[in-house]
Parts: C-alpha cells; structure tokens; sequence
C-alpha cells in the first residue's frame, strides 16, 4: 500500500510522520471533494433568486461552476444587478421575470432555457410566498396564491424540466420546502399545507424518475434571516430562536450549502430525502 504525493515518489504511510500523513489526507480529501462539488459546463434553473435565500443558492451554484437561469416577479433592478454580478464570475447567466404562480410560464421558461443553455442539469424550486393568519382569517384568495406560487409551480417547473433531463437521463431537482411543512404552524395554514405538499411531490418524483437517474430532494430550512422573516415582530423572532438547538438564524449561504451537495455527485445516492437546514430546530 502506497500513497502518491508527487508524482515520482511513492512512500508507505509507516515512512510519514503523522502530521505529514494528515497533511496528505485532508490534501487528497480535499480534492476529491473539490472534484465532486465542482458543477462546471452544468445548467441550473433557480426559481426565486433575486434576494434572499434564491439568490445565495444562485451565487454558490455559480460559485461551483454552473451557468444560472434565474426566475423573479417583481424585483427587476435587483435581477438585473444580480445577472451582472453572476457573470463576472466567468459563467453564463440570465435572469427570467416568469410568475412562478403561473402554469404555462413553467413550460415557456424552461423552452427558453433550453433554447439559450443547452441544457437542464438541475432544477431548484425556491421560489415561495407566505399569506399568514389564522385559519379563521385566511381567505380563498390567501390559500391559492399560496399554493400556486409555493406547489403548483414545484409542479410545473418539474413536469417541465422532465423532457430534457430525461433525455440526458441526468438531473437533480431540489425542492424547497420548510420545517413548518413537518411540523405545522399556527397561523400558517396555507403555507405549511403547501410546504407539507411538496415533500410528498419529492419522494413522488424520486419514486418515478429514479429509474431514469434523476434525483429529486427537499431541503426544510427553519428560521432564516431574509425579507421574509425581516417582517416578523421582535417577540415572535426570540419565540422562534428559543426553539432553536445552536440559538440562531441561520443564513442563506447554510441552505445553499446544501443545495450545493445535493446538486453534485457527492449526493449520486441520495434521493427522495428531506434534509433539515433549521440549527436544530427539529429533529
Ligand atoms: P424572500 O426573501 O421573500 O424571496 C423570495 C424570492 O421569491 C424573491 O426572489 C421573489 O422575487 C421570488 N418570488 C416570489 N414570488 C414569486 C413568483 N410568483 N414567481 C417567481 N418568483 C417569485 O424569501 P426567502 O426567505 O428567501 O425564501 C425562499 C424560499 O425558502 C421560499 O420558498 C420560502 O418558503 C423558503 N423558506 C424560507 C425560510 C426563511 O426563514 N426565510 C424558512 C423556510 C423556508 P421578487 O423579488 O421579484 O419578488
């Protein structure tokens, strides 16, 4: 048994001084992991990532090789600066102002994608909304534009982007979800019903594309510090950090992280799961 450090030498692991042996494996350790992260000359689609966790899950994606199609409603000026920012980092990047609400723009998005990428390798379903109140106060209004901007479009993107990585039999579709969508929250009907609704389109999905190597996730993150928790009261922010195992929020590169692994061979056996990024929340 032998370990290469250079090219021309050969040495017995007995010969090294263990710091020199641990050196040599986190070295090794390191690159493989490098090599196994790395997503160049792959297609992402990021739904959602003109601010917020979106745009961390975007930047880290890029950061690891891969050319960005991103989706935004509103925030135009953001995306665009978003879409300047990304290919300074030499990949190939476009943002697409396409309402995830809405079925039919799932289908011309992804078509557009194509048309410009080439290719879909990996798909993230991030864009999401909340309309909270009690179960008494929310309306019929309030219940479907949750579940159509939150499930309905992880759907259409989905069925969408099926085609194509079903003819490169390769992809990795990862949704994401919440831990109210385990747990259930008061005054979150709607959105805990939608969260809850795309883990079981996940293990779905997994279950009838699997055969075809294409793997679909979830990742349920808890408390996150984004424009969508910055409207939350002082009091219900400490209620929620109470809960919370490292007593923190946690950030939107944490969440990105993880998509990161699930995106890239490092995960080539992991499908149909629901990973927590929540600091402990639950467990
Ligand atoms: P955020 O700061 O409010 O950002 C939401 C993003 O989604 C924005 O880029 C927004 O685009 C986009 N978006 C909203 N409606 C859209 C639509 N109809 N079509 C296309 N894009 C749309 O939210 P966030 O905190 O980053 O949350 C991102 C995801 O993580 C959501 O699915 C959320 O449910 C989930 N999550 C968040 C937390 C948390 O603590 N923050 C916890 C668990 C799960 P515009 O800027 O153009 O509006």
């Amino acid at each position: 048994m032998c370990i290469w450090f250079r090219a021309d030498t050969c040495v017995s692991p007995v010969q090294l001084s263990r710091p020199v042996y641990n050196y040599v494996f986190v070295v090794i350790f390191a690159q493989i992991l490098f090599y196994m992260m790395n997503l160049k000359g792959k297609t992402a689609i990021v739904t959602g990532a003109s601010r917020g966790i979106g745009k961390g899950i975007a930047l880290k994606l890029a950061q690891a090789g891969a050319n960005i199609a991103f989706t935004y409603v509103s925030s135009v000026e953001k995306a665009l600066a978003f879409e300047t920012e990304l290919i300074t980092l030499g990949i190939k990047a476009k943002g697409y102002q396409s309402n995830a609400a809405e079925f039919a723009s799932a289908e011309k998005l992804t078509e557009e994608v194509v048309k410009e990428f080439g290719t879909i390798d990996i798909l993230v379903n991030n864009a999401g909304i909340t309309r909270d109140n009690l179960m008494m106060r929310i309306n019929e209004q309030m219940w479907d534009e949750v579940l159509d901007t939150n499930l309905k479009s992880a759907f259409a993107m989905t069925k969408a982007v099926m085609r194509p990585m079903m003819k490169a039999r390769s992809g990795s579709i990862i949704n994401i979800t919440s831990v109210v969508g385990l747990t259930g929250n008061a005054g979150q009907t709607n959105y805990a019903a939608s969260k809850a609704g795309m883990i079981g389109l996940t293990k779905s999905v997994a279950k009838e594309l699997g055969s075809r190597n294409i793997r679909c996730n979830a990742i349920a993150p808890g408390f996150i510090e984004t424009e969508m928790t910055e409207t939350l009261s002082d009091e219900t922010r400490a209620e929620w950090v109470k809960g919370i195992a490292l007593k923190r929020g946690g950030s939107p590169e944490d969440v990105a992280n993880c998509v990161l692994f699930l995106a890239s061979e490092a995960s080539s056996y992991i499908s149909g799961q629901t990973l927590n990024v929540c600091g402990g929340m639950v467990m």
